[in-house]
């Protein structure tokens, strides 16, 4: 038995529409872009949208075209995915963290007041796991303090706040389509804005500082961030059926809720009693002995992960900012007890029941 931790929903419908850009000529910036880019933005209701090579490339671009540079601090949660902290460094600005809350792992914004700075110029909104932020609380902030927010929504597609998309409510959101995500494109990612400068901007910088029609002519240095059409058929054949596979992902977690809810030695996705929606990323537990049940599980054939490692005590940032061990302690305490289950759009019952039934073995050995 072999349960992989993640794996992509492509079907039949899938393969063929990139197959049918194959036997065009317009392998890039063809029309498949276009109608991705349209499609996306009315899906998430933003004006713009613009697909990039990946969630990594729209988080530079968001900070680039917001103007963060050298000297600037920016906001942002430790337990995160490395990418939203690196793309402040890509532009020399420094990254500050703030704890997490306990029960969401999100960004503690009660916290957030005490890290500004008059050097503070934006903050990085993760939705972590797919679960919202506190939207209400970091708006309250960035207009106390003038402060720009990047929605780091890649985790959370279709996942609600107060019944709107997240990723839509700030300067610019961004999404991300690697397949291990809810919908894919391969490799690829999405930043949305309602701001026509920044829409302008980022495609520029997207394709070589481009502005015009000129094809030569650069006013402004730039990247190939772009997302050729091949990748964007597919990812319009995902998005076209964004709903059922939120749905299906669902259904994934509440079969995992229901088999394990009775385990008193695991803690169970937290279920908030707002009424926002959380979109189905991963499915991530607490245990004790977090270490020792995921080796065990592994040798069951259930591939599993420690989602995430705090991102102040990795190597790179630890050397570089000389953190230490308790300067984030929440971070920390959830970071050695999370436990990423095998998750997937398609994960069957029977899955589903060998790995709660291994657990519940392993749990107790
Ligand atoms: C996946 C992810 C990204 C980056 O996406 P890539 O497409 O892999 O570059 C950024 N932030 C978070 C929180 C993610 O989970």
């Amino acid at each position: 038995m072999k349960i992989p931790l993640s794996s992509p929903f492509v079907e039949e419908e899938d393969i063929q529409a990139v197959v049918d850009v194959l036997r065009t000529p317009n392998l890039s910036l063809g029309p498949k872009l276009k109608e991705f880019e349209e499609k996306f933005a009315n899906y998430i209701g933003t004006k713009y949208a613009i697909a990039l090579n990946s969630g990594t490339s729209a988080l530079h671009l968001a900070i680039k075209s917001l103007n963060i540079q050298s000297g600037d601090e920016v906001i942002v949660s430790p337990f995160t995915f490395v990418a939203s902290a690196n793309c402040i460094l890509f532009e020399n600005a420094t990254p500050v963290f703030v704890d997490i809350e306990e029960n969401t792992f999100n960004i503690d914004t009660d916290k957030i007041e005490q890290a500004i700075t008059n050097k503070t110029k934006a903050i990085i909104d993760v939705d972590i796991f797919g679960r919202p932020s506190n939207k209400e609380k970091i708006k309250s902030l960035a207009e106390k303090y003038n402060l720009k927010v990047i929605e780091d929504s890649a985790e959370a597609i279709g996942a609600k706040y107060n019944g709107k998309n997240v990723g839509t409510f700030f300067d610019a959101g961004i999404f991300a389509f690697y397949p291990n995500k809810q919908m894919t494109t391969g490799e690829g990612g999405m930043l949305v804005t309602n701001n026509e400068n920044i829409y302008k901007l980022v495609r520029s910088y997207r394709n070589q500082g481009r502005d015009t029609e000129k094809w030569l002519e650069h006013e402004r240095i730039g990247y190939n961030y772009r997302l050729s059409d091949i990748n964007c058929a597919l990812g319009i054949s995902q998005l076209n059926k964004i709903n059922k596979i939120l749905e299906k992902r669902e259904q994934v977690a509440n079969e995992y809720n229901l088999q394990l809810k009775d385990t008193t030695e695991i803690t169970l996705p937290f279920t908030s009693t707002d009424t926002n929606k959380v979109s189905w990323f991963v499915y991530v537990i607490q245990v004790q002995n977090r270490n020792q049940i995921m080796e065990k599980l592994k040798q069951k054939g259930i591939a599993c992960a420690a989602y995430f490692n705090p991102l102040h005590l990795t190597k790179f940032y630890k050397n570089k900012f000389n953190f230490k061990e308790g300067d984030f302690p929440i971070c920390e305490k959830i970071a050695r007890t999370t436990l990423a289950l095998p998750f997937h759009t398609n994960l069957s019952k029977d899955d589903i029941t060998y790995v709660c039934n291994s657990i519940k073995e392993v749990i107790r050995e």
